[in-house]
């Protein structure tokens, strides 16, 4: 199969290219505009195969889109290259629109003039898979849970963009009947993850034994999902999901932010410093303006009709997790003293 990956050089993009290229055999081109999210070193185990292949390119940059696309001719397109942190969206949303608004547009408009110069099968089978997020839903309460049903109701200029973005994915197909289909999954958690996100963050903070910043009273409840078990989600779209159809991905894992903080802090003094326990260094900071409080994932249609379930549990992943962060000090270091060193972002009138 032939495949046009976007955002490939970042987190879930680098998963989905790895996976794709060495376990199903495909023919991958990822195209990215290697903003600092991204990092190519994510893709060292694919970067000579004869099967991937590379083009710095910004979505925003249709006449680049279309030379990709006539260049790799693939059979679908899963689109991940987004502006992806919801605190930097808070500080400056203008490159969340710009991307996953105006990006997703290019991209889809790019999409569809390639697919009508398709014929026969190729044009029947070709999939666009769209990759959002279970934020555009907004927040649940103490109980239920978001069904593909569920109205939109973003709360951050992030959700806000990637609604917009679903939206405009479902209207190309039910206007101009491009194959689209739409997944909306929960907080993915893995190894190659940029350090500003809670995870990987705690993660090095324990590791260089700086302060471990929970949000508020750490009570917001996320649910967990391992990002090659999303990536596994992804890749199954392709051939059993039903374009026009949105689906929800989840680890069915809600974890209270402070009750992740603990578990890393557990895994980091087994791991480096049984001596001088990690747990001290929790420090309860301003909270996020808007912060949602709680999503959980219902995803009992990724199961019914993709035969989709996540591998790993939330304890076999997240020691993973740690474990990969304390042996891969090469991938995170210069990020980390360089792109971003781990200080506040999102607050309002900082
Ligand atoms: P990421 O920030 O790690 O990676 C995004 C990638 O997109 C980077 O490589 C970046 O260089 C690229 N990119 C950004 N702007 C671009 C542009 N204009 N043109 C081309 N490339 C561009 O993000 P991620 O965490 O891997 O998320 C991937 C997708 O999955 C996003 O659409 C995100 O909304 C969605 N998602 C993420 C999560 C999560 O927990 N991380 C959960 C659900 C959905």
């Amino acid at each position: 199969m032939r495949v046009l990956v976007t955002g490939g050089a970042g987190f879930i993009g680098s998963a989905v290219c790895r996976q794709l290229v060495l376990q199903h055999g495909a023919d991958v081109m990822n195209v990215d505009k290697l903003t600092y999210a991204s990092n190519p070193r994510s893709l060292d185990a694919v970067a000579e195969s004869p099967r991937y292949s590379f083009r710095r390119l910004d979505i925003c940059d249709r006449q680049g889109l279309d030379r990709a696309l006539a260049a790799h001719q693939p059979e679908a397109i899963i689109h991940l290259a987004a502006e992806s942190h919801v605190d930097r969206s808070i500080a400056g949303p203008s490159e969340f629109i710009n991307t996953n608004v105006v990006g997703t547009y290019t991209l889809l408009e790019a999409a569809r003039e390639y697919v009508s110069g398709l014929q026969g099968p190729r044009r029947a089978n070709f999939r666009f898979v769209h990759v959002s997020t279970d934020e555009v839903y907004g927040s649940l309460g103490a109980t239920g849970l978001f069904v593909e049903e569920t109205p939109y109701r973003p709360s951050s200029p992030y959700s806000a963009s990637k609604a917009a973005s679903d939206h405009l994915a479902h209207a190309w197909y039910t206007t101009y009947g491009l194959p689209v289909i739409v997944s909306n999954c929960s907080n993915n958690y893995g190894p190659y993850q940029f350090p500003e996100k809670l995870i990987p963050l705690m993660i090095l903070n324990a590791i260089e034994r700086r302060p471990l910043p929970v949000y508020g009273t750490g009570c917001n409840v996320r649910d967990w999902l391992y990002v090659e078990d999303h990536a596994e989600g992804l890749i199954r779209l392709l051939t059993h999901g039903r374009p026009g159809e949105s689906y929800n991905f989840g680890g069915n894992c809600e974890r209270s932010n402070l009750d992740v903080v603990n578990r890393i802090s557990e895994f980091c003094d087994e791991l480096i410093s049984p001596d001088s326990p990690t747990r001290s260094l929790i420090t309860f900071v301003e909270d996020r303006p808007g912060h949602d409080l709680r999503y959980a994932i219902d995803a009992s249609k990724a199961r019914r009709e993709l035969g989709w379930q996540p591998r790993r549990t939330f304890e076999e992943g997240l020691r993973a997790t740690v474990e990969w962060y304390v042996e891969n000090g090469a991938w995170w270091a210069s990020l980390r003293s360089g792109v971003y060193g781990g200080q506040r972002l999102g607050l309002l009138g900082a």
